[in-house]
């Protein structure tokens, strides 16, 4: 690939002079340039190529620059750039077909947002309005976005210099058998400890103040937890039997990332309302949105619904949308990232866990997995602190990308995240320079 260091340097110059970072001390931050990408892969401002096992921030999942998504944009852009929500456009009632056939039981209506945590502010009003509660329980080590009402709900670090503390939320333990919250040593007593804490975290609130529970169905950025057997359907049970609206939070699980369309789809769950942005578009062009249960779009038939936003259903985006929700169906992409979490990623990290000392657990499915660094297995202590990093970390990430590979390190974690259409190839390739850095990170481990 012909990259311009001059363009790169002087766009670096630029961004260093006018433009703020998210999640970021401005003056601590190096960002990188990238210049160019194709597939599974990018280019630095130097010209340097490397393969992407972040999918930038886990959303690119059907690779970079897919040329039919690309030329729908175009066409679109040609076509109709823009319409008012208020107004029909072919290109978001496709998109609302192709996403309602998709999600599981019969969420058959879409309100669109511009990203996640727009998706999950509005589930929340939605679950509010439909249940006249206010409380919304949600997990710690989860994350549903950096919007108010979202950062509160979220469980993890980033919530912590925001949390206002007045918006009815409330957290509780989910199973995390590595770390049990419970004092379990088997998946089903984790299973079954986390529901009956969560119980009791519904009775001790007052059931009938709490609107709904949200839960990401497969847990993220937080550390890619899966379920327990039986977790999410007795998540459902215990929201069915107290009247508490159920939002799955898929931004980051759907789409194809666990192997199936859906996350919930491998518990057998039917949420009451799924939030979806990222893998949607492929991240090519913002988009988000809800899917709704029909008794809950019952509420709103002859009651208006308080919200809206200027972009929703933006036509750009929603062709986007449907080409690439129309090229993960004819190129089988869905499946392929079950098949290469099966047969390539997840051998892979297992044979890391038994080789490499500073590996504590390696956890997930398709193509959305995680390494748990430690420094000791015995008494599994994180090579980063909760909520931070580490100079061991740090090492570990810079050597990977001077080896050609980037990925996307959460504290103690890396995760291996890369397109769902990658191809095995590059699996292994990127998971052989994976197991060269953690050689290095074995010697920071007793
Ligand atoms: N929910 C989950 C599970 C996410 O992973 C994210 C983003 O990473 C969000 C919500 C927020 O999405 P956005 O950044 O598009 O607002």
């Amino acid at each position: 690939m012909d990259i311009d260091t001059a363009a790169a340097q002087r766009a670096y110059e630029l961004d260093r002079r006018h433009v703020f970072h998210s999640w970021s001390a401005q003056d601590l931050i190096d960002p990188m340039v990238i210049s160019a990408a194709q597939g599974s892969y990018v280019w630095d401002g130097h010209g340097n190529k490397l393969l992407d096992f972040s999918s930038q921030l886990v959303y690119t999942n059907i690779g970079h620059q897919h040329p039919r998504v690309t030329a729908a944009i175009a066409a679109q852009a040609a076509t109709l750039c823009t319409v008012a929500p208020s107004h029909v456009n072919d290109a978001r009632s496709e998109a609302a077909r192709l996403i309602a056939a998709r999600t599981p039981g019969m969420l058959d209506k879409i309100f669109f947002t511009n990203g996640g945590a727009d998706a999950n502010e509005h589930a929340v009003r939605m679950a509010r309005l439909h249940t006249g509660r206010h409380k919304v329980l949600s997990a710690y080590r989860s994350y549903h976005g950096g919007t108010e009402l979202a950062v509160n709900i979220t469980g993890d670090p980033r919530r912590w210099p925001s949390d206002t503390g007045t918006a009815g939320t409330i957290h509780f333990f989910p199973p995390y058998l590595y770390r049990s919250a419970f004092h379990a040593s088997t998946e089903e007593d984790e299973s079954q400890r986390a529901l009956e804490h969560l119980e009791q975290v519904i009775r001790l609130e007052g059931p009938d103040t709490i609107a709904a529970i949200m839960v990401e169905s497969i847990p993220g950025t937080a550390g890619i937890y899966l379920p327990p057997p039986g977790y999410l359907q007795g998540v459902r049970e215990l929201a069915t039997q107290f009247g508490i609206v159920f939002i799955a939070d898929e931004v980051m699980a759907g789409f194809g990332r666990s192997g199936k369309w859906f996350a919930v789809e491998h518990f057998d769950v039917v949420p009451d309302l799924l939030t979806f942005a990222k893998g949607v578009t492929s991240g090519y062009v913002p988009l988000g949105g809800v899917a709704i249960s029909p008794e809950i779009a019952a509420t709103f038939g002859k009651r208006v619904y308080p919200g809206g936003l200027t972009y929703s259903g933006h036509p750009l985006a929603c062709a986007a949308a449907v080409a690439t929700i129309e090229a993960m169906e004819d190129e089988h992409i869905v499946e392929n990232a079950a098949n290469i979490g099966e047969t390539v990623i997840g051998p892979a990290l297992q044979g890391f866990a038994s080789r490499h000392r500073a590996v504590g657990e390696v956890r997930g499915t398709g193509v959305f997995w995680a390494i748990e660094m430690v420094k000791d297995r015995r008494t599994r202590e994180p090579l980063a602190a909760y909520g931070g990093s580490s100079p061991e970390m740090t090492q570990l990430i810079t050597e990977a990308k001077s080896r050609g590979l980037l990925v996307f390190a959460n504290f103690n974690r890396i995760h291996v995240v890369p397109p769902c259409n990658i191809s095995a190839e590059d699996a292994r390739l990127g998971l052989a320079i994976l197991d060269g850095v953690l050689d290095l990170a074995d010697g920071f481990a007793a």
